[in-house]
């Protein structure tokens, strides 16, 4: 029998902010619905984490303050570690603050430096304007082990510009929002099976095919053939076709930049 799948949720009392938690609930409740055995262990500051023993970690947005508060122990106590889990393909999803520590650093709008554990080849600098609302992107089949590609919806809310590196894959293409720095289209990072976005909202909740992604890497992670039985998802397939009507552009409302399919 497969024995339980174990996620690791960093700094939960810190980095938890517009419904970050729910991506929790998603991981857990779609195991639940299917029968597999699932374990969230909370990674405090100060505490030790023994990676390996981890299928799946989990990494929310904060403030800069929060940021401020754990990013010294987040970099000295794990840095090392896990950048060679993650490069060893330990499934990762860190979310707006915790994606821009996955970075080289985040420097805040006052100046201030956070080093981050350069895990992602990208910095962050901290602006004056605020990138905030619903925000809808293309990503590609691939980067979610085939198929189509998946327009995903959330909600950004950041003044971190983050500026990848030559070669990082984007996670996906902005087609509504802001995503990693308003500028370049792009939208969050992928390297090897970790994820950094700027998608709160939350995006698990609302985009179950990347839930069932993650989950799917979680459980060939703990030595399974990855395999996910079915649920049905006609509420969450409607949910996110209100969201993208919503950003519908207004001048193109003739022509619709994403498969729309009512159940
Ligand atoms: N403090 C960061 C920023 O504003 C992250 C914000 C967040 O996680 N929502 O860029």
């Amino acid at each position: 029998m497969q024995r339980a799948l174990r996620i690791a949720h960093l700094y939960p009392d810190h980095m938890n902010i517009y419904g970050d938690r729910g991506n929790i609930i998603a991981l857990t409740q779609r195991c639940r619905w299917r029968g597999i055995a699932v374990e969230v262990v909370g990674v405090q500051p100060g505490a030790a984490v023994a990676w390996a023993s981890f299928d799946l970690v989990f990494f929310g947005g904060g403030q800069d303050s929060g940021q401020a508060l754990i990013a010294a122990d987040f970099v000295r106590r794990h840095g090392a570690e896990l950048c060679a889990a993650i490069a060893d393909g330990l499934p990762m999803l860190a979310i707006c603050g915790g994606y821009q520590l996955l970075g080289h650093y985040f420097q805040t709008h006052t100046g201030e430096r956070l080093a981050g554990i350069g895990a992602i080849d990208a910095h962050t600098i901290g602006g004056d304007r605020r990138m905030i609302g619903d925000i809808a992107i293309t990503i590609d089949g691939d980067v979610l082990g085939g198929g189509e590609p998946l327009v995903a919806v959330g909600f950004e809310n950041h003044s971190g510009q983050t500026y990848l590196g030559d070669g990082v894959r984007p996670l996906g293409r902005v087609i509504a929002g802001h995503g990693n720095n308003g500028s370049d289209g792009s939208e969050g990072a992928v390297v090897h099976h970790a994820y950094g976005c700027y998608l709160h909202g939350s995006l698990l909740p609302k985009n179950p095919r990347f839930t069932d992604h993650l989950l799917s890497l979680a459980l060939m992670h703990a030595g399974g053939d990855g395999a996910l039985a079915p649920l049905d998802d006609h509420r969450e397939d409607a949910a996110r076709a209100v969201m993208l009507e919503r950003l519908q552009p207004p001048e193109r409302p003739a022509r619709r930049w994403w498969p729309i399919r009512r159940s």
